[in-house]
């Protein structure tokens, strides 16, 4: 994390107790090929990381859930927003979601309905991919004249490792193995201690192949001798998985609409060469808290009272680091190696390249089909084997995650056509849900007698990452909030 918005929120956050792991103690770079590696002679200065935090997310966010509770503010944990209330093209609240509902939809004998909250100003902070804030964007056409948000899905372990490998603090960034240069990526290790490692694996979510795996590629960056190494009679102790928006300056939506803004992974707010934006989710709160105070004073929460929002946001260090990287996701649509030198031609030039706003497409499109990935005929996917000791499967990984949900409750992932799962999908793409979902979520199960298959969901094995709905080829696959308090623990991540 880099502290720069934690400091103008809290100025004292060290005294009062933050949650924070280690200070960055050093800084490395590393290109993995398959059994090697070359350290980069010097970081490139965004990616340095001197001044900056080791962070538990989980824990910085129950902490300053913590300070707003004690100043009176009430936090309803354990509710989902299920659904935006709109009057007109106004927001004016959000409904929360129903508890109590059996798997066919009937109530039970705890049934609570979802309840009504209404506010003059509603800012929606859901993260990646949140599903008001998709319904926003799609309903308000947020988006028009931007890109389509792109993604990656980061997976990620906690281990407990023998001391004297590796000093507290100590960040190690990595590019190549195991991912092809068509791919957009990189693995990261961040030294909580000496003895517990944060470690995880970023895929861009427009890769081709249909068999792409985050969660399997993950599993070879361990293997590779330089994690292997340090991993060696450690213990995995958490995992977890999330979508990260990539998109960057040209894919950030309309902030502000008649009683409403987007803030933080929600608007797009990420730094994808520094691969952070704690910082931009607490700055923009910072900067939608202070346009909401004055629209409240003046007694006026339409859009052009909170428009000056999107202006602060342009003149903030969000704004200006984001302008300055506004080429930097695009230039490694042709491969990374191409990609890192137009990056570093960019950066000589303060972020200048030619042709304006490059066109980019959403991520689900740009899975190409079996036949054209595997020209010489459609592969099998290669069967995994994980030994349970460095490398695992999605459902021990999942058991690790602490996932709970109630299991008699409507299924959270809507499969909007199943014959397409059937009569196309197994042909043209071969059923990817059961790849790029990194908790086994879904299944293919054989008919012996028909010939064909069907798909099994088990929802309660979903981590939330929110993947399937934005790769999914066909867009076949809906993400809706299950009951409330259900999901990941993210204890530690
Ligand atoms: S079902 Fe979807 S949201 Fe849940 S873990 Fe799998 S890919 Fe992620």
């Amino acid at each position: 994390m880099d502290p720069i918005a934690l400091s103008e929120l809290i100025p004292d956050f060290q005294k009062k107790g933050a949650p924070l792991e280690a200070s960055v103690s050093g800084d490395e770079i590393l290109y993995l090929t398959e059994t090697g590696k070359f350290a980069l002679p010097f970081t490139p200065p965004p990616m340095r990381n001197h001044g900056n935090w080791l962070v538990s997310l989980n824990k910085l966010v129950k902490w300053l859930g913590g300070m707003v509770e004690e100043r009176g503010i009430n936090l309803f944990c354990g509710f989902s927003g299920r659904e935006v209330i709109y009057e007109g093209e106004r927001v004016a609240g959000v409904i929360t979601g129903d508890k109590g509902i059996d798997k066919n939809g009937q109530p039970k004998g705890n049934h609570e309905p979802g309840i009504e909250i209404r506010a003059k100003v509603t800012v929606f902070g859901e993260g990646p991919y949140g599903s008001l804030a998709q319904d926003l964007i799609k309903k308000l056409k947020l988006c028009e004249g931007k890109n389509p948000q792109s993604y990656a899905t980061g997976v990620k372990e906690i281990w407990e490792i023998p001391p004297g490998r590796i000093k507290k603090g100590h960040v190690i960034h990595t590019m190549g193995y195991p991912l092809g240069n068509d791919t957009f990526g990189g693995g990261f290790i961040y030294a909580f201690s000496e003895t517990l490692l944060s470690l995880g694996l970023v895929v861009a979510l427009d890769y081709k192949d249909p068999y792409g795996d985050p969660h399997g590629e993950f599993q070879r960056f361990k293997q590779h001798p330089v994690v292997a190494s340090l991993l060696k009679e450690g213990k995995m102790v958490r995992y977890g998985a999330k979508t990260i928006p990539e998109g960057g300056y040209f894919a950030i939506p309309r902030l502000f609409f008649d009683g409403g803004l987007l803030v933080g992974d929600s608007a797009g707010f990420v730094n994808v060469p520094r691969l952070k934006g704690i910082h931009y989710a607490i700055k923009s709160g910072i900067l939608a808290a202070e346009t909401v105070l004055d629209s409240l004073v003046k007694g006026d929460s339409s859009a052009a009272s909170l428009s000056p929002y999107a202006g602060k946001v342009e003149e903030s260090f969000i704004g200006k680091d984001l302008h300055k990287m506004r080429f930097f996701k695009n230039s490694f649509s042709s491969g990374f190696l191409s990609g890192f030198f137009k990056v570093g031609l960019q950066y000589a030039m303060g972020g200048w390249w030619p042709g304006g706003m490059p066109r980019a497409e959403a991520d689900h499109q740009a899975m190409r089909s079996l036949a054209a990935y595997y020209r010489n005929g459609a592969r099998k996917p290669q069967e995994k084997k994980y030994d349970g000791t460095l490398t695992f499967n999605k459902v021990s990984d999942v058991y690790l995650s602490g996932t709970k949900h109630e299991e008699n409750q409507p299924c959270h992932l809507v499969v909007l056509d199943r014959d397409l799962c059937v009569n196309r999908c197994t042909r043209e793409y071969g059923n990817p849900c059961r790849h790029f979902c990194p908790a086994q979520v879904y299944e293919w199960m054989k008919e012996e007698e028909k010939g064909a298959g069907k798909l099994v969901i088990q929802p309660s094995n979903c981590v939330h990452c929110k993947t399937c709905e934005i790769k999914d080829p066909y867009g076949n696959i809906l993400w809706v909030t299950p009951e409330g308090g259900g999901g990941p623990e993210y204890t530690g991540m």
